[in-house]
């Protein structure tokens, strides 16, 4: 018997069976794919990741990508309204790290494995993993042990997704300062980022399109770029030319297009929190991390960041444990993970309705003030520094405060 079983190689997974190991602490990951078979997958999701999550990758000795292909050190805002838009440039200090979760992931297992981490392929049932071990982390990214697990009313607001997303890698894109991302803020309609991102395929553009649902934004989501490559390409500059005008005229429309074809994911996600721990019928207990515990919409770039801070958070936990790995320790585990994740939770939650007047005040104040710019774009390290500005009016104004006073408010990283 090993102590932990980790069921799930995404983030989340590889980082707590990594940091266990590192502990000295038992552990088998349970992964349903091959390191090569991770590699090959389509695109699912496009994480950045931030500096607290880089640092964790360092202590594990797996932060791979330093070379600024792979890094984005600044962000172009664009706030579109009724009556105009309003545009600033900031600097992201520390950089975050973009790197196509098909070189990440598989790199992470490689080190786990060759420093002679247990990892069974296939998947695994959560019973036949309890039978094993003293406790069960399940880090699976997905909704197929919600009667295990189930939606926690009070902390899920949404019955549904609250964006239909259309992301890919593309080529033919000229970046206007390099190594900047953009995103284009558009009220009641959605979101359009682009970002640099290190794909498996070398450098290129995610261009994400986040669509209000019934909204402009949709069509992208919904068409079949394999079948029809040309019609989902002018689709998505007509978008581009509607919408987010100042990126289409970045466009090469002769080298624009996907990187290959397959490049690209569709779909919605419903944000949810579920149940943080579950009692088996065995008498042991199981805990859920990552995706598995709480999905985010992608459009705050938390979800892969706290599934890091999660598993770290977790494997300390671990390691202090004085007594059995039973449902009290679980019920402890999950209090203490979910003070950090309620940040996240609420932030991500607001950041998809329109902009309440004292946010929209802050985007004005940062636009005018590049100080004010800087420390705001830098607190998407540290959700809940970043949620004690945004949650109330008067969190806006002191940060306001701190960056004129010292002019250096937010390029700490306070709570990680
Ligand atoms: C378009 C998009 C953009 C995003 N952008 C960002 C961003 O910028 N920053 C950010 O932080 N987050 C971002 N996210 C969110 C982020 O991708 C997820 O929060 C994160 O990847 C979740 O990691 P995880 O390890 O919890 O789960 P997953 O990534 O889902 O990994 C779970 C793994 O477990 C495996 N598995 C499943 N069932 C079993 C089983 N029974 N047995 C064994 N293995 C199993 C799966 O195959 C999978 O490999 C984005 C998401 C999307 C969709």
């Amino acid at each position: 018997m090993t102590r932990i079983g980790i069921i799930g190689s995404g983030i989340s997974g590889l980082q707590l069976a990594l940091r266990l190991q590192q502990l000295d602490i038992p552990v088998t990951l349970y992964s349903a794919h091959t390191a090569e078979e991770l590699a090959a997958a389509r695109p699912r999701n496009f994480p950045a990741r931030f500096a607290p999550t880089q640092a964790r990758e360092e202590r594990l000795g797996v932060h791979a990508w330093k070379s600024d292909d792979a890094r984005v050190h600044s962000w172009q805002i664009t706030l579109h309204g009724e009556g105009g838009q309003l545009e600033f440039a900031a600097a992201l200090t520390p950089p975050s790290s973009v790197v196509d979760f098909r070189l990440y992931l598989p790199h992470l297992f490689g080190e786990f494995t060759r420093r002679g981490g247990d990892a069974v392929v296939g998947p695994v049932g959560l019973d036949e993993a309890a039978r094993r071990h003293d406790l069960v982390v399940v880090a699976n990214g997905d909704r197929s042990m919600r009667d295990v697990f189930p939606a926690d009313a009070a902390r899920s607001p949404y019955t549904g997704p609250q964006r239909i997303l259309a992301s890919g890698f593309y080529h033919g894109i000229h970046e206007d300062v390099p190594h900047s991302l953009d995103i284009h803020f558009l009220p009641g309609i959605g979101e359009i980022l682009r970002i640099p991102f290190l794909s498996r395929l070398g450098p290129a553009h995610v261009l994400a399109f986040e669509a209000v649902p019934g909204g402009p934004l949709e069509a992208p989501a919904h068409l079949d770029a394999d079948a029809d490559p040309a019609g989902f390409l002018r689709e998505v500059l007509r978008l581009l030319a509607e919408h987010a005008p100042s990126l289409r005229e970045r466009v090469d429309t002769d080298r624009f297009g996907l990187i290959a074809p397959g490049e690209l994911a569709q779909g919605g996600v419903t944000p949810v929190v579920r149940r943080g721990w579950a009692a088996l019928a065995d008498g042991t207990c199981a805990l859920a991390i990552g995706d598995a515990w709480i999905t985010n919409d992608p459009l705050t770039a938390q979800g892969a960041n706290l599934g890091s801070h999660t598993a770290f958070a977790l494997a300390d936990l671990i390691a202090a444990a004085d007594g059995p790995l039973d449902a009290t320790f679980c019920q402890d585990a999950s209090d203490r993970l979910w003070d950090h994740a309620r940040h996240v939770v609420d932030w991500s939650n607001a950041f998809l309705a329109p902009p309440p007047p004292h946010v929209q005040g802050l985007f004005g104040r940062a636009a005018a003030d590049k100080r004010i710019a800087d420390a705001f774009v830098s607190r998407f390290h540290d959700p809940v520094a970043m949620w004690a500005v945004l949650s109330d009016p008067g969190g806006a104004e002191a940060f306001v405060a701190g960056c004129t006073d010292d002019g250096r408010a937010g390029a700490d990283v306070a709570h990680d």
